[in-house]
């Protein structure tokens, strides 16, 4: 691309464009079509640069390139692919401040936050695959038999825009530390970081065809990926509503799908819990990321004893998320409308508005800023305690006693995270084990990027991360001697 544009004053962080391609077959090629995409910086809501629209035929060519490229990279030892995405690792790493501008250019996460989470998250999972790659039985002996872990083949990544980078890591490092191929398409808000990343993997000697970057929109290239005959898994993260689409088109193929969806993960804050830090944690586990986390805790569960201290911490905690400083702005203006449309919604319920609300924050004329929002007084019934509402919203909900909290906090269509505070772990583990849920934190537990990530219920199919998203990616032979 000519045109190396760079944001307009009020940005906080400047990038520069590298390319203006699609990335297929080793090589960066125009679009079909010849349309693009503006990406638009959500805190300046100026345009700061444009990326092809795929169709297709772009998705044809890039499945055809990483079906020829799958028998050659399928056959390398784990060790080779081990060393590749080491070195992909230590690319991102000598790039991280660039990743983390990119970040807050493309999706308007303050600067701090970009280099901590969606910058350095992202060079870890990398890291924890380079090792796995290299550590994972892929062959083992069960009596008289070879029990092979073989690729799936050729993987569709289909990635949501909260945490761009990750998402893709998420998918595409262990794809390839299996051996398969892989031709993703990232959200069309974010997909800046995702050319820096298929720059990584072309210098880290990632293979030509073996992986593949299609720009485009969600319901053309996004669906004629998840469609194509020649696409043996589909991965996916992002709504529940076009999760479900996928998911039925996958099993009418009878083809792999994983499936990482939505939540409305529940903070048990049980009593005898210390109740300020668990309040401090719980709120700045939603605001993080301006809400735009699908694990995030969004329903607070205090016990009626202690309920208004805890809305009182949870309103001063609420208040250190300044927007335009703390608080980075929603990805993009209809994210804006949705989520104040369930702030009024909430108020239209009978829910007390403690701090926040619809209107823009004060002072904030540009930027797709929403209010950090707090709910009191919420039934577990209403539809701010039961959708995934993606902004900085949190609900506190009254419960009676433990067996109550479990109703409430099992009482949704989902299960993808959740935090248990007790008075000691025993307790804090016993709760835990008994909700619908995929991943809990307890007493505030430290974030492990080995563990498995996914959910129960609707909130998806799948576990990324570790080696239980790596055998997502494998399929197993047996070999009878
Ligand atoms: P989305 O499901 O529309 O988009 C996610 C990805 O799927 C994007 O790459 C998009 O282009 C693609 N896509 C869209 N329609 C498609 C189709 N018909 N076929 C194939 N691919 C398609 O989600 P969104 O618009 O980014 O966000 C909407 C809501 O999704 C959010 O408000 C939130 O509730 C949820 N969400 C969840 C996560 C998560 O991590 N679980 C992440 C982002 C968004």
């Amino acid at each position: 691309m000519d045109g190396r544009t760079e944001p307009a004053g009020g940005a906080q962080a400047r990038i520069q464009q590298a390319h203006d391609g699609l990335f297929i077959d080793g090589k960066w090629s125009p679009a079909a079509a010849g349309e693009w995409i503006d990406v638009v910086d959500p805190a300046s809501e100026q345009v700061i640069g444009r990326v092809p629209a795929g169709d297709g035929r772009d998705v044809d060519a890039a499945v055809r390139a990483a079906r020829a490229a799958l028998p050659g990279w399928a056959a390398t030892a784990p060790a080779e692919r081990a060393a590749v995405l080491a070195a992909a690792r230590d690319l991102m790493a000598e790039r991280k401040e660039e990743i983390a501008a990119t970040v807050t250019a493309e999706l308007g996460s303050p600067l701090r936050f970009s280099a901590a989470v969606h910058a350095a998250l992202p060079i870890t999972v990398m890291g924890t695959y380079a090792d796995l790659a290299a550590e994972f039985a892929f062959e083992e002996r069960i009596g008289n038999s070879r029990v092979f872990q073989e690729p799936v083949g050729v993987v569709g990544a289909i990635t949501p825009w909260n945490y761009p980078l990750h998402q893709i890591v998420a998918k595409v490092a262990p794809a390839l530390a299996a051996g398969c191929t892989v031709v993703l398409k990232p959200a069309e808000d974010t997909p800046l970081v995702a050319q820096l990343f298929a720059e990584v993997l072309e210098a880290a000697g990632v293979p030509a065809g073996v992986f593949n970057l299609v720009t485009g929109l969600g319901p053309v290239a996004g669906q004629a990926l998840a469609e194509h005959p020649d696409v043996d898994m589909v991965s996916f993260t992002g709504s529940t509503a076009v999760g479900r689409r996928i998911g039925a088109a996958a099993g009418g193929a009878v083809k792999r799908v994983a499936l990482e969806l939505g939540g409305k993960s529940a903070n048990v804050i049980l009593p005898g819990a210390d109740l300020a830090r668990a309040v401090n944690v719980g709120v700045a586990n939603v605001f993080a990321n301006s809400g735009q986390t699908c694990s995030a805790w969004t329903r607070m569960l205090v016990d009626a004893a202690r309920y208004e201290e805890a809305v009182e911490l949870a309103v001063a905690a609420a208040a250190k998320y300044v927007p335009g400083e703390r608080l980075g702005p929603v990805v993009n203006a209809k994210q804006r409308e949705r989520v104040r449309g369930y702030i009024r919604k909430g108020v239209a319920e009978g829910a007390r508005l403690a701090t926040g609300g619809p209107e823009a924050p004060e002072g904030l004329t540009t930027g797709y800023y929403v209010r950090p929002t707090v709910f009191a007084d919420v039934e577990p019934g209403m539809v701010i305690a039961q959708e995934e509402i993606f902004g900085p919203v949190i609900v506190l909900i009254r419960y009676e006693d433990e067996e109550d909290a479990l109703r409430i906090a099992n009482g949704t269509v989902y299960g993808l995270a959740g935090a248990v505070w007790g008075a000691d772990e025993e307790q804090a583990v016993a709760f835990a084990r008994r909700m619908d849920t995929g991943q809990v934190d307890i007493n505030g537990g430290r974030f492990n990027a080995r563990a498995p990530f996914g959910g129960y219920k609707q909130s998806g199919v799948g576990r990324e991360l570790g080696a239980h998203g790596l055998a997502e990616y494998l399929q197993t032979k047996s070999l009878q001697l």
